[in-house]
């Protein structure tokens, strides 16, 4: 059986057998390129069902400094090196094929909060996905760690909102950044072969992947 991750590149027949093994039929007269895109949105909708309650808005509460970063690198980029922009999520930027960046930047996709980078193609966005709830979830632990250091400094009679301010800010924007590049640090401290794929997050968002697809993208 083909894998989804060969759909982009079948045609005929081949392409026929391999969108209805995922539950996308042909219909008479259909170009290769419009059943290509209609199994893709299939497969990214199944993969990409992170629930949307009215709870879920508060995240933004502890995510929006980085949202604002993310916004404006993914423009950013968008005009000096993209191709086109998407909405999953949050905002991302498909990388134009074949620019500096394009060649410097290794992995498929990067996310940076709510949104980020993916190369042409987007078959990272499920994983990337899979980083974003991680992200969701560490800003809010930096969110409560940042108030509880900033309520130490006030119950020890720290008499500046300056002081309890910048301890706030510096506990809970970079909480993501700490987070993941602890859980590197912690893959190295274990012995792990590959630091990358040593991490748990990552093990976590492969294991996903490999889940969705029957293979690791
Ligand atoms: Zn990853």
């Amino acid at each position: 059986m083909r894998r989804i991750s060969d759909i982009p590149r079948l045609e005929g027949e081949a392409l026929r057998t391999a969108t209805f093994s995922i539950g996308v039929e042909s219909v008479p007269g259909e170009t290769n390129s419009s059943l290509r895109r209609r199994a893709m949105q299939s497969v990214r909708r199944e993969s990409m069902s992170n629930p949307r309650t009215w709870r879920w808005w508060f995240t933004l509460l502890w995510t929006w400094p980085m949202d604002v970063i993310t916004l404006l690198v993914v423009l950013l980029l968008r005009v000096l090196v993209g191709h086109s922009l998407h909405w999953e999520d949050g905002i991302w930027v498909e990388l134009k094929e074949g620019t500096w960046f394009d060649r410097l930047y290794r992995y498929e996709g990067g996310t940076i909060a709510h949104g980020g980078i993916l190369k042409r193609g987007c078959r990272a966005l499920p994983h990337e996905l899979t980083h974003v709830e991680q992200i969701e979830a560490t800003m809010l632990s930096g969110f409560i760690l940042g108030l509880s250091a900033a309520s130490t400094f006030w119950f020890q009679g720290v008499d500046s909102w300056v002081a309890m301010l910048v301890i706030f800010l510096i506990v809970w924007i970079p909480s993501w950044a700490v987070s993941y590049f602890s859980s590197v640090a912690q893959a190295w401290i274990r012995g792990e072969r590959y630091l990358y794929h040593g991490s748990h997050l990552e093990e976590s968002a492969y294991a996903q992947d490999y889940q969705r697809n029957n293979r690791p993208h």
